[in-house]
């Protein structure tokens, strides 16, 4: 049996500005205070898991544990069919430099990756986020979801975040960073991992 949420304050135990924004508007509807990672001044904890459940579990037991709140965790990435299922848990590594995060470097890596190996067209990938909801007894609950599309090249639109120019969602002729965000937060694979947490944790 799904543990419920009961109080009103959540942290969103991120420092990612483009996932936060998402989770606000996603978590809105709640009527719930939410406290980011950054507003709290929380560590980031190293994400040492090789897999997206593990990832979140560290990043929200941490969050959990530093403010004495129930913290919800987002772990997401972009799993590519022809390199394997790569970037995958490694989607955020693609793009660390020396002077920050350059997501048009990852996006070109992608690409450049999928010419060595000659990859057939559609060049099928799939975006995942799992979300986990820890409280500071040490309880976690988790929520998944999955968005399937193809990566396209070259980069088309300017909003959303991370590698949103270069996938094109199933169903769709536009990529998320040309998509209006609203019809991106209907869709995504974080939006469907929402539907779940909420369903689980406020039904
Ligand atoms: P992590 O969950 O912090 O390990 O990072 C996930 C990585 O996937 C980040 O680099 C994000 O930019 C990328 N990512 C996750 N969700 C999305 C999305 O909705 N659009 C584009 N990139 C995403």
């Amino acid at each position: 049996m799904t543990r419920k949420f009961q109080g009103d304050k959540l942290v969103m135990a991120t420092h990612n500005a483009g996932k936060l924004e998402e989770m606000r508007a996603l978590l809105d509807p709640l009527g719930v205070t939410i406290l980011s990672a950054g507003d709290l001044d929380l560590a980031e904890p190293e994400e040492t898991e090789d897999n997206f459940v593990g990832n979140a579990r560290i990043k929200a037991h941490a969050a959990a544990q530093a403010t004495g709140l129930p913290a919800l965790a987002d772990d997401s990435g972009i799993s590519i069919d022809a390199l394997n299922g790569a970037p995958g848990v490694y989607t955020a590594d693609w793009a660390e430099t020396p002077s920050g995060r350059n997501f048009e470097m990852a996006m070109t890596r992608a690409h450049t990756e999928l010419e060595a190996v000659a990859a057939p067209f559609p060049r099928l990938a799939q975006f995942n986020c799992t979300l986990v909801l820890a409280w500071p007894d040490g309880h976690d609950e988790v929520f998944a979801g999955v968005m399937p599309g193809q990566v396209v090249w070259p980069m088309r639109g300017a909003q959303g975040h991370g590698y949103d120019p270069i996938f094109q969602p199933d169903g769709y002729d536009v990529t998320f960073g040309e998509m209006d965000r609203w019809e991106k937060n209907r869709i995504s694979h974080r939006a469907r991992a929402v539907a779940a947490f909420v369903e689980g944790c406020f039904g």
